[in-house]
């Protein structure tokens, strides 16, 4: 088997509702789905977050794809290695990781989709074999106040969430209010974590995290810069609520040098940031020799990202039991089946072949025709 030919849709599907963060707010997500055909016939899909700018994303993604055509895709690893040395490496920018990462992550993700329909089987059967028979996900509490972030949260726990996670760093009263709001909505058993997204210089943090501790927070993801490992520890060493890191930790590099520093009780990872599922599971292997669990991040990404992480944390054994999930923020999805929304917290492992969905062949072209509308005047996709 070989591949024959990559190709790269720019697609836009917009949120319900705006996304609010620390650092602003997001109107939809913006992807690129990737096509692989095969010359046996076989196509796998796969998908690139096209954030910062989707026209530069596409060409370094095609430049990628390129490498690719004619090569068996059994080889996924060497293909990777060989895409970011020719991209990054031979052009003398040399180290660029994260980029890489992002740039290949839906290629590899393609790769894992033909070589799983190839052999009929689910993906997670390729990566060791499934751990598990259902994997836990948090309800994720959002809105434009504390109470309307304690109503969400509240709703999630109703249906049967264990553990909610809401966006801080929006001012220590806002975060206050906020954290009191919904710890009063969701009582005293659900488990609770909040997410400030480098909002806090480590002083910031302590005393923010003194001031919160009180109601009862599971995490505290990624409080201080992303850049700063020693910050993070520096906070997690006095800190009285545990510390996960997110921004933190893209590679496995990264993740054994957290580890190694003490610096998080949790690492928060996903596809896009490490560059695809092979490198996702290599994180969750490093995390579990030191005793860590490892849990799914999201970015703004449909159903075939939650399909990929879905899988490759099926073969992880210390996926953790709340991880994020997108989907709920999206009006409508490009994939159609399976059903992706958690019940009750939880969602079967998946047993498709491949990465496990099929397309909405219509909804994808919707969303490709939004994204054409939203380029600025004269771009060209
Ligand atoms: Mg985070």
């Amino acid at each position: 088997m070989k591949i024959a030919k990559i190709k790269i849709t720019p697609l836009f599907v917009p949120y319900k509702a705006p996304f609010y963060w620390a650092h602003g707010q997001i109107d939809g997500a913006e992807v690129l789905l990737v096509e692989m055909q095969t010359d046996t016939g076989i196509t796998g899909h796969g998908e690139c977050i096209a954030a910062p700018n989707g026209r530069a994303i596409k060409a370094l993604v095609e430049d990628a794809a390129a490498l690719m055509i004619g090569r068996d895709p059994y080889q996924g690893r060497l293909l990777m290695r060989e895409a970011y040395t020719a991209l990054f490496r031979a052009q003398a920018v040399c180290s660029a990781p994260r980029f890489g990462g992002q740039i290949l992550a839906g290629l590899e993700m393609a790769l894992w989709d033909v070589l799983g329909k190839a052999v009929n089987r689910p993906v997670h059967a390729l990566l060791g074999g499934a751990a598990h028979e259902h994997i836990g996900y948090f309800g994720f509490a959002m809105g434009k106040t504390p109470e309307a972030v304690a109503r969400e949260a509240r709703d999630f726990v109703e249906q049967g969430f264990e553990v909610i996670y809401i966006k801080a760093g929006f001012g220590a009263a806002r975060d206050l209010a906020t954290v009191k709001a919904v710890r009063e909505a969701i009582g005293p058993a659900a488990r609770l974590r909040i997410d400030p997204n480098e909002s806090w210089s480590p002083l910031e943090a302590r005393q923010m995290i003194a001031r919160l501790a009180p109601y009862d927070l599971e995490f505290v993801e990624q409080p201080t810069p992303a850049e700063s490992l020693s910050g993070l520890a520096q906070v997690r060493a006095t800190s009285p609520v545990a510390i996960a890191a997110d921004q933190s930790v893209f590679t496995p590099d990264e993740a054994y040098e957290a580890i190694r520093q003490q610096a998080a009780d949790l690492i928060v990872i996903g596809p896009h940031e490490c560059g695809g599922l092979a490198r996702m599971t290599d994180i969750a292997r490093v995390a579990q020799l030191a005793g860590v669990n490892i849990c799914i991040h999201g970015l703004y990404e449909t159903g075939i990202t939650t399909c990929a992480a879905h899988m490759a944390a099926a073969a992880c054994p210390n996926i953790d039991d709340g991880n994020q999930h997108m989907l709920k923020f999206l009006e409508w999805d490009i994939v159609q089946t399976p059903d992706l929304m958690p019940v009750a917290g939880r969602m079967p492992v998946l047993t498709g072949p491949g990465l496990g969905f099929t397309l909405d062949a219509e909804n994808v072209a919707r969303a490709a025709e939004l994204y054409k509308a939203r380029l600025p005047d004269g771009a060209k996709t």
